[in-house]
């Protein structure tokens, strides 16, 4: 029996203290106690015992220099964490030098306090795996032998009878234990815990779809893969409308008939009501959601019936990817380009690496699916990493979309100033008028996005934060779009006195505003974060749309994914400049990014789509590739940059901002961290680029001011290690306590 337990505290946020401490087990608990569950320990000179985590169980322990003291109490009956969910925090702690009391809170769910959460192991069932191939051949193989004959029974009995309690099969005479055993070893019957009530749903085999030539070469492909119980990954490349879906369905289908369990991950915004029922018709019950608006409690049910084995499927954000399955065999990232399975916040993670993490150890397969891939999933194919399976066409008769490109400067030149181009307006018209609808993007919220006056040149920008202020005409006010600050709009200038304040800049409202004058009769409706700010705000504008009791619909990017409106005869991108512009590596590849999943909402049926795009740069090569569709050579041309700069995918990029207050203090410390940088990167004789201090994109948010250190290598462990070390140098020397200090490595976005 084990008498030692190495713990993490719950609440290390000191990295001194975020480590393993030894613990002496009282001999009481030794029976009960494993790796998972969490214990009382004292700690420090807390007079409360501490909540902890039981990371390893020794029966020895080295000489430590000092005595272990003994462990006060378990918290839970049970561990809450399993040895697939270890592996992950270990991961996360190496990978991305989080720290493990951040990895361990984000492995479980929310709202946990010291009292014992229980997962609540009621029954154990035994059911036949649903693979009737797989007894079928089996049967065959073994049905001389003289031991099978008492399986044969066995498989017989679940056949007929489905699930059944571990406890009731023992009563049955002709059923015995041994055979259960082996058959369990061969995979084809499961035991598994569920309290009494459980019944899964069985698949609806009606409901798929007979795929297409392209689909079924796909799917056949995910099967061998998923039946050699092999680590692959796949990049299940099609433009929205190809039936992407339908494949993964499919190959879901298939895990859970070999017995495994399955994770969807999908963009947030993305995941509309028609995708839940499209898996629920199929899977019933065995399929899960999790979503951000869930309370603490809903999370904790759902952690606990999938840890039970009750759900087989889980939907949900990028946090999915850490649900306590035990049969993990598939992980699926749909829109898998998408930012937003990056987290910004501690822990710092890609769901993606962890997927891919979870998968090799696992041994299963991880599915990426997208219109547009990113640059790192594109080069992984061309490296052979990743495989990669095609749908090139739309499903029944949907086309691709015809594209065309307004040139804005003409415009403005031919005396229209307005952000509508003359090509656009008679685009919305025509089609509106054939009685299909219209979607417009446009990227920024509000009316005007900037004001600024025509005397002396002044910018209203917010007090807090260096960024202009927007103008909101329903509110009648100006608002900063990232701390939220509000002020009055002036009606003199700040800066001179004149009254020859300008409004610039188109917003959603304004171009609502202009579609209203013109096109009111047709219904319009606008989705961006000020009108899908309620509980199902942009569900209810969403089902207004498909319904047709709106025919036009203004949104930001939100607008771009994921919806399947038949409908949609023309989709207009009312400025395609703006992301171009941001200082951003991955700005080409954002934009191409945008505008291919905009186009995808065009044309989605037999109705021939149009897309226009405005711009003032229309030559740029990202809107070049768009016109001409020609994304594999833009890919080319931007792989081959980020190789000219070693930037990802193949470098590495760690970044450390510095903030604070005062802004002297913050140039001060950054310009004395950037010395350790230089001084340790020639002391190793490395061949780190170091770019900076330079002040970051926005260079002040919420009253605090921002500078920043980029430094890039190809080697990415190197590059963690000596980041965080002269960090870690610089914070011991100096003692600065005026500003903070923030790192990150794979960024994704460099504001
Ligand atoms: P994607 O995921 O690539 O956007 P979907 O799988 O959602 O594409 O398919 C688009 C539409 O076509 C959906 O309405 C879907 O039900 C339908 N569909 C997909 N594959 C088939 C098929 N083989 N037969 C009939 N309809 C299909
Ligand atoms: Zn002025
Ligand atoms: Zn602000």
């Amino acid at each position: 029996m084990y008498k030692y337990a190495q713990v993490i505290i719950q609440f290390a946020t000191l990295p001194e203290i975020d480590r393993f401490f030894t613990y002496e087990i009282p001999e009481a608990f030794r029976p009960h106690i494993r790796v998972g569950q969490r214990v009382k320990v004292p700690f420090g000179n807390h007079n409360a015992p501490q909540v902890g985590y039981v990371a390893f169980l020794l029966e020895e322990i080295e000489e430590l220099g000092y005595t272990t003291k003994p462990l006060m109490g378990l918290v839970d009956e049970a561990p809450i964490i399993n040895s697939k969910q270890w592996e992950i925090i270990h991961f996360m702690v190496m990978y991305y030098g989080t720290s493990f009391a951040a990895a361990i809170d984000a492995v479980l769910p929310p709202g946990l306090n010291a009292k014992p959460f229980s997962l609540e192991e009621e029954e154990t069932y035994v059911a036949l795996t649903p693979d009737t191939k797989e007894v079928t051949l089996y049967t065959l193989q073994n049905q001389h032998k003289k031991t099978f004959e008492k399986q044969r029974l066995l498989l017989n009995y679940l056949k007929e009878k489905g699930p059944i309690r571990q406890r009731d099969l023992k009563t049955q005479e002709e059923v015995s234990l041994s055979s259960l055993k082996t058959l369990e070893q061969k995979g084809l019957i499961r035991v598994f815990k569920a309290p009494l009530s459980f019944r899964p749903d069985p698949i609806a085999e009606e409901k798929f779809k007979i795929l297409n030539s392209e689909q079924s070469a796909a799917k056949e492909r995910l099967v061998q893969k998923i039946r050699a119980g092999e680590y692959g990954v796949f990049l299940l490349k099609g433009v929205t409308g190809s039936g992407k879906t339908e494949v993964f369905l499919y190959a879901i289908r298939e895990v859970i008939e070999s017995g495994g369990q399955v994770i969807v991950m999908v963009p947030e915004i993305a995941l509309t009501k028609q995708t839940l029922e499209r898996f629920q018709e199929r899977f019933g019950n065995q399929v899960a959601l999790t979503h951000s608006r869930m309370t603490p409690k809903e999370r904790q049910r759902l952690y606990a019936k999938v840890a039970r084995g009750e759900v087989t499927i889980v939907i949900g954000p990028r946090s999915a990817i850490f649900m306590p399955f035990t049969h993990l065999k598939m992980v699926v990232i749909d829109e898998a380009h998408e930012a937003s399975y990056k987290s910004e916040m501690n822990p710092k993670y890609h769901a993606i690496d962890v997927a891919l993490k979870r998968m090799q150890s696992e041994e299963g397969v991880v599915l990426l699916a997208t219109a547009t891939p990113s640059l790192e999933s594109y080069y992984k194919v061309q490296i052979g990493e990743y495989e990669e399976l095609v749908l090139k066409s739309r499903v029944g008769e949907a086309t691709l979309p015809e594209v065309q490109m307004v040139d804005m400067r003409l415009e403005l030149r031919e005396g229209n100033n307005q952000a509508i181009s003359r090509a656009l307006h008679q685009g919305i018209l025509e089609t509106l008028e054939r009685g299909h609808q219209v979607m417009l993007l446009i990227n920024r919220r509000g009316h005007s996005t900037f004001i600024n006056c025509r005397n002396c040149g002044y910018v209203i920008k917010c007090h807090h934060c260096d960024v202009s202020m927007t103008y909101h005409r329903s509110r009648q006010q100006l608002e900063c779009h990232y701390c939220g600050h509000k002020e009055k709009i002036p009606e003199t200038c700040p800066g001179c006195g004149s009254s020859h304040i300008k409004f610039f800049g188109s917003g959603t409202e304004k171009i609502e505003e202009y579609l209203e004058k013109y096109f009111h009769a047709y219904g319009i409706g606008r989705m961006d974060l000020d009108t899908t700010g309620g509980k199902d705000g942009h569900t209810v504008i969403l089902e207004a749309f498909r319904k047709r009791e709106i025919n036009l619909l203004v949104g930001t990017q939100m607008i771009a994914k994921g919806h399947d409106f038949p409908a949609v005869g023309l989709v207009g991108i009312v400025s395609a400049d703006m992301s171009l512009y941001m200082q951003d590596f991955r700005s080409n590849e954002r934009t191409f990014q945008l505008l291919t999943q905009a186009m995808g909402r065009a044309g989605r049926s037999h109705i021939k789509g149009k897309v226009i795009i405005q711009s003032y740069n229309p030559e740029h090569s990202v809107l070049e590739a768009i016109r001409l569709n020609a994304g594999e050579a833009f890919y080319k041309e931007e792989l081959a940059n980020r190789k000219l700069l070693e930037y990802p995918p193949y470098g590495h990029i760690f970044t450390v901002m510095v903030t604070g207050k005062s802004e002297k203090e913050v140039i001060r410390s950054i310009s004395l961290l950037g010395n350790y940088y230089r001084h340790y990167a020639q002391r190793a004789k490395t061949d780190f680029r170091i770019i900076g201090p330079s002040v970051a994109t926005i260079g002040k948010l919420v009253d605090e001011y921002r500078w920043r250190i980029i430094i890039v290598s190809d080697n990415r462990e190197k590059l963690l290690v000596y980041g965080r070390y002269c960090l870690t140098r610089f914070e011991e020397q100096e003692k600065i306590k005026t500003v903070k200090m923030q790192w990150d490595i794979d960024p994704l976005t460099m504001l």
